[in-house]
């Protein structure tokens, strides 16, 4: 496979695609209805569809019966916790192994030419960023999903939450279905944008963005606070009409979608030459740039807060400009502060 097709390499090794990232053509106006019907299957497959036949999955085979929920106990919720952690270490693990151990497309589609285990870094724990991600996912990670879960299941369970069943509202059902992805990006995008304010970002998110490049691993590694924040898109279904299924689909667009933003590679090579987009070129600047993409490239967030990086020399342009005019507003702030202080 000649990656090379669809991108450029630099001097450096890193990768990046010829073509800027573009939103979805879901929020254009006027609608652009010939492109949204191409967009739209792209909505689905690959990812969605799995993460919602993961969530059908859990309800039929790990979810106990609704008796036993009613009272939270170690027995049911240790028990999701092993499930969630060996679902993660194999989800995960499949991508590890497979382009980061196995190396098997080696650095084709690879934004940063180096591997993490080629470089130390002492602000990781035992200054190396796959333990120091993997203990994180498993030790906080897993433990505030489970806990998020356990908490809404309980919730459902004792009627607590709006449980509406799909023989009776199929329709309003299949709605927030389709909508959960976008719940789950602005969900994300709000409390992104307020873990990167100073205080926050420096005792919260800084965690996360020890990984400037970020493997399968760095995913869910994080702050416990953040963990909290990020997981807490469930509780939106505390006071939506739903359904205990739809809940469990959106915990895991969060807790296993997590991966595909992370996986450091443009598209993952199946089956010889066939080529799954990963969607993470976005998310992976923010990770280069730090205050750039909060979001991701569904709802135009960014755009309309002027924080959107599209990979393209415009977009490097407009964030160079945006450091500019902040700088330059610093500076005469400070100017201003020491001309009061000479005259006083
Ligand atoms: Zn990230
Ligand atoms: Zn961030």
């Amino acid at each position: 496979m000649d990656d090379l097709k669809y991108g450029k390499r630099n001097k450096r090794g890193d990768w990046a695609p010829n073509e800027p990232v573009a939103y979805a053509p879901l929020f254009a106006f006027p609608p652009k209805l010939k492109a949204l019907l191409h967009w739209l299957p792209h909505y689905f497959f690959p990812w969605n569809i799995i993460f919602a036949a993961s969530a059908v999955a859990y309800w039929a085979w790990v979810i106990p019966p609704v008796k036993t929920m009613q009272t939270i106990s170690l027995g049911w919720t240790a028990w999701l916790y092993a499930v969630n952690a060996i679902c993660v270490l194999l989800f995960y693990g499949a991508f590890e192994v497979h382009l980061y151990v196995l190396k098997r497309q080696e650095n084709r589609f690879k934004y940063n030419g180096k591997f993490p285990s080629e470089q130390r870094s002492n602000a990781f724990w035992f200054e190396n960023q796959n333990i120091d991600n993997i203990l994180r996912t498993f030790l906080s990670g897993v433990t505030i999903w489970t806990g998020v879960e356990v908490v809404m299941l309980w919730a459902y369970a004792n009627g607590y939450a709006p449980w509406l069943t799909f023989t009776e509202n199929p329709w309003t059902l299949a709605l927030i279905a389709l909508v959960v992805p976008i719940i789950h990006e602005f969900h994300f995008f709000c409390i992104h944008r307020l873990i990167h304010t100073p205080l926050l970002y420096k005792w919260v998110h800084s965690v996360h963005h020890n990984s400037v490049n970020p493997s399968p691993w760095s995913s869910l590694s994080m702050h416990p606070i953040e963990h909290l924040l990020y997981f807490g898109t469930a509780f939106y279904h505390l006071i939506l009409p739903s359904n205990p299924i739809i809940m469990l689909y959106q915990l895991h667009i969060a807790g296993f979608g997590a991966i595909p933003g992370h996986v450091g590679f443009d598209k993952v090579e199946v089956a010889g030459d066939k080529l799954v987009d990963s969607h993470a070129y976005a998310h992976y600047l923010h990770h280069k740039y730090f205050e750039v993409n909060y979001g991701d490239a569904t709802i135009p967030l960014d755009k309309w807060f002027g924080t959107w990086h599209d990979g393209s020399p415009e977009g490097e342009a407009r964030m160079q400009e945006r450091y500019r005019k902040r700088k330059a507003k610093l500076a005469a702030r400070k100017a201003a502060e020491e001309a009061k202080g000479a005259t006083e």
